[in-house]
């Protein structure tokens, strides 16, 4: 089957309202240059502001993250699905490895969030990788095991069905050091054979972004690997015309 390739990009803690209004009037000018699918995850309080701007670009909204829980109710800080809908987005970004690492984001976490973005309605962009030191103990695989599996243990089939997973080796996010095609590759490829472990169906049909220092330069080899489905891009998507860049590279 032949999946769409999603490009999304993760401002993190950065941006303001005039980089937003930047970003979203370069991109409306120009966001049909590309055949991917587009998406930008901003923090929360640039969310309604960027769904100003790229009304009618076709141009996809995500927060980058949720509550783990659903209903309304006495947890300051925190937001919840609902209120992201409501405010434009479509899609969120869950289990971030900043939010695991700083946050103290658990698999479970990850899963009871992946769960409240499906029931509001969002796309769960879940996120798993490994860190250096695990990929050089050759522990790569089996890190990425235990988070794809806690995923299959926690939730249910049709909301795993609803989810777009995201490959991003902690030790390529923003140090400029990418992995290589073939590592993302080979990594994409061991993926989607674990979910096929679960369901050959879904594995057929998940789109796996990498994401780790993917920029301009780098964009095309990456996505050229049969596995690779798109990217999610922290830092070169800040602007607008690196992350149109990116886009235009893909297939
Ligand atoms: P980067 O970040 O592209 O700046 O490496 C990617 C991410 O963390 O999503």
């Amino acid at each position: 089957m032949s999946r769409r390739t999603l490009i999304a990009g993760n401002w993190k803690m950065n941006g303001s309202a005039a980089a937003v209004d930047a970003f979203a009037s370069a991109i409306a000018a120009d966001a049909g240059s590309t055949d991917a699918d587009l998406l930008v995850c901003v923090p929360f309080v640039y969310i309604e502001r960027m769904a100003r701007g790229l009304a009618g670009t076709g141009v996809a909204l995500g927060a980058q993250n949720l509550a783990d829980v659903g209903e309304p109710g006495a947890y300051t800080g925190e937001v919840n699905g609902a209120m992201l809908r409501e405010s434009g987005c479509t899609h969120v970004i869950v289990g971030h490895s900043e939010r695991r690492a700083m946050y103290g984001e658990t698999d479970s976490v990850v899963a009871a969030k992946l769960e409240a973005a499906v029931a509001a309605g969002l796309v769960p962009v879940v996120c798993v990788g490994e860190t250096l030191a695990e990929r050089e103990a050759d522990r790569a695989e089996a890190v990425l095991s235990a988070q794809v599996d806690a995923l299959f243990e926690q939730c249910r089939p049709e909301s795993l069905a609803r989810m777009v997973l995201a490959y991003e080796p902690v030790w390529a996010i923003g140090t400029g050091r990418s992995a290589s095609p073939e590592q993302a590759q080979a990594i994409h490829a061991f993926l989607r054979g674990r979910i096929a472990q679960q369901d050959a169906t879904l594995a057929n049909s998940m789109q796996l972004l990498y994401g780790g220092s993917v920029k301009p330069d780098n964009a095309a080899a990456l996505f050229a690997g049969a596995d690779v489905d798109g990217a999610l891009v922290g830092g070169a998507s800040l602007k607008a015309d690196s992350f149109l860049d990116i886009a235009r590279a893909a297939p």
